[in-house]
């Protein structure tokens, strides 16, 4: 797991409107390491699905450049790479609308294997009920019947099944639980990770709840109005958030364990409503929102800046962390700094 399968760099895709251009993704950079699970966290509005829009090549991006196993990936998408397409691969939300209402499951499934030409004619029956093995539903009891016949988790079953049938490196899972009944989302979830597991697969999860990435992700990155605000390895990311965003949402996640709620920081309360994207507040975009802003708040945009390993963030209150660290170890001082401290290996 120490090769990197995505590349996000200085993405922007904006869109033109009546009311002004909306900036829906600005500026962002990431990667993806193989098998890892990345999950992108935001409130409506952030931008999130409109990145994993662009990693499929649904939108080209406006500037910046999206790079799959060293590929660019819009330059692929419009040469039509079928090889691309394979190996990239998206679960919607909604299954109910993502299914055909008119066709079974074998049919649905095998639009897939025909269109990217998986197996052969004679070898797609096989190959669909190994399918539909794999996300654990019975295929002689599931194949012939209709996406309306079916419950809201075994639709979003059948839509991993399709979405795995052309061997896939990289899955986007949009919000994959949101629509379903909360006694469903935990039988979806550890399918996910099992499959994960069994086929060394990739995972893009773009998501609103923050909580359920503390089991699912290995590293967690938040959006707010098309830029990132921070990036961290779970563990780190709930032990020790630093975006005042990030503090807010997290504030916000109810608790059931007393390990919950010591590290659950308090007093950030959620003020407002995310802005319109179409007037975005100047300086730092949360500004607006933010109860640690400074007097520059409002007219300097701040820069990533690293301050743990693997821990970026975007705030002027840690823009002197880097300068601050290296001015101590040019004295010798091994001063215990929050995000150097060793942290116990639970
Ligand atoms: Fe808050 Fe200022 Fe940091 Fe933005 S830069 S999150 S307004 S403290």
């Amino acid at each position: 797991m120490t090769d990197t399968i995505l590349v996000v760099d200085k993405l922007k895709k904006y869109f033109p409107t009546k009311r002004g251009t909306v900036k829906a993704v600005d500026n962002i950079s990431f990667s993806v390491t193989t098998g890892e699970t990345i999950g992108l966290v935001g409130e409506s509005g952030s931008g999130k699905t409109t990145t994993a829009q662009c990693v499929i090549g649904i939108y080209p991006p406006t500037d910046g450049e999206i790079l799959f196993k060293g590929q660019t990936i819009s330059e692929a998408f419009s040469k039509r790479s079928k090889a691309l397409k394979r190996d990239i691969r998206i679960v919607f939300q909604d299954p109910g609308s993502s299914l055909n209402p008119k066709r079974s499951i074998k049919q649905i499934l095998s639009v897939p294997l025909k269109v990217h030409r998986v197996a052969t004619k004679k070898d797609h029956l096989t190959k669909i009920k190994s399918l539909l093995a794999m996300v654990e539903l019975p295929p002689d009891e599931y194949m012939y019947k209709y996406p309306q016949a079916i419950g809201g988790g075994e639709k979003q079953m059948v839509a991993i099944a399709r979405a795995l049938a052309t061997d896939p490196s990289l899955v986007l899972l949009d919000e994959p639980t949101s629509a379903l009944d909360v006694s469903v989302q935990g039988k979806i979830i550890n399918l996910l990770m099992k499959l994960q597991q069994d086929l060394n697969l990739t995972y893009l999860f773009i998501t609103h709840d923050l909580s359920l990435m503390r089991n699912v992700a290995s590293r967690v990155a938040i959006m707010y109005l098309g830029k990132l605000c921070e990036i961290a390895p779970t563990v780190e990311f709930f032990q020790n958030p630093t975006h005042p965003y990030t503090k807010m949402l997290l504030s916000a996640i109810p608790v059931v364990s007393q390990e919950e709620k010591a590290l659950k920081p308090t007093k950030i309360a959620s003020r407002g409503e995310i802005p319109s994207p179409v007037n975005v507040p100047s300086g730092c975009s949360f500004h607006s929102r933010c109860s640690e802003k400074m007097d520059m708040c409002a007219q300097d945009d701040p820069v990533m800046v690293e301050i743990g390993e693997g821990h970026v963030t975007r705030c002027h209150l840690y823009q002197d962390t880097k300068v601050a660290a290296s001015i101590e170890q040019e004295e010798g001082v091994h001063a215990q700094d929050p995000v150097d401290q060793p942290r116990g290996d639970g």
